[in-house]
């Protein structure tokens, strides 16, 4: 079932979702060729612990998997979600990297997911970025109460269509809330007007995930790569759906989404 927050739930999500944006946007300056994605996994969790939050990513297993083991997902170039940190893969000049942290706190989540750019990188990767970046916030426009969850699916998948890209098979957007992962499933491609209605009150965190070249993915343990190695971008938001307009929780006030 999908969970209608209360107004004292939505505000420990709240707090979860600002410690998360606050955080992506101070990685921002620490993303620079010669870091380590394991240099800033290490900043990432003293900053949600000195906020006395808890990374949730760090220990969450799955079927199959041992725990996975880092605060951040750090998915460099063609990764496209789950990447592990490592002190071996260092930034150089022209990656991307999409970072992703979840943060747990007085029982409740927030999750948002970014892509960076590290030092100046190609037309393409830009483009890409850009793309990924407008697929969320189409997403998020379509968050609306009496709308239905494909209707979100929809105004991703096809501007990514329309732009020509690729959006990655079998990784979607979810509720959020008491959980990491609650209902709906938020499919990031789709027909509209499928699915439950959208009603005041349900938290989701929206995400797309772009590839250049195709829609195929490729798993090795944790991490999804674009199958042909081609370039892939993530942008993530937990959102509450309202009477109006949805609010981005995880935005910090004045960023840009
Ligand atoms: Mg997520």
């Amino acid at each position: 079932m999908i969970f209608i927050k209360s107004a004292s739930e939505i505000n420990k999500i709240r707090a979860s979702c600002l410690i998360v944006g606050e955080l992506l946007d101070a990685l921002e300056e620490r993303i620079v060729a010669g870091a380590s994605t394991l240099d800033l996994d290490a900043f990432a969790w003293e900053f949600i612990v000195s906020r006395g939050g808890q990374p949730a990513f760090k220990g969450y297993t799955i079927p199959g998997l041992g725990p996975f083991p880092g605060t951040l997902c750090t998915s460099l170039n063609s990764g496209i979600v789950h990447g592990i940190p490592a002190a071996d893969a260092i930034l150089q000049e022209g990656d991307i990297i999409g970072i992703d942290v979840g943060v747990h706190k007085d029982g409740f989540y927030g999750d948002a997911a970014r892509t960076y750019a590290v030092g100046k990188v190609s037309p393409e990767a830009e483009k890409l970025m850009q793309v990924t970046r407008q697929a969320l916030e189409l997403g998020i426009a379509a968050a609306r109460a009496g709308n239905r969850v494909s209707d979100i699916s929809h105004a991703v998948g096809s501007y990514v269509g329309e732009m020509g890209y690729f959006v990655a098979d079998d990784l979607t957007g979810h509720g959020i809330g008491r959980n990491l992962h609650e209902e709906p499933q938020i499919p990031n491609s789709g027909a509209a007007g499928r699915g439950p209605r959208l009603k005041p009150g349900m938290t989701l965190a929206i995400e797309p995930m772009v590839n250049i070249g195709t829609n195929r993915v490729k798993e090795k343990g944790w991490e999804f790569f674009a199958a042909d190695d081609s370039l892939s971008a993530h942008y993530e938001h937990t959102i509450l759906v309202t009477e109006s307009q949805p609010e981005i929780l995880t935005l910090v006030e004045g960023a840009k989404i």
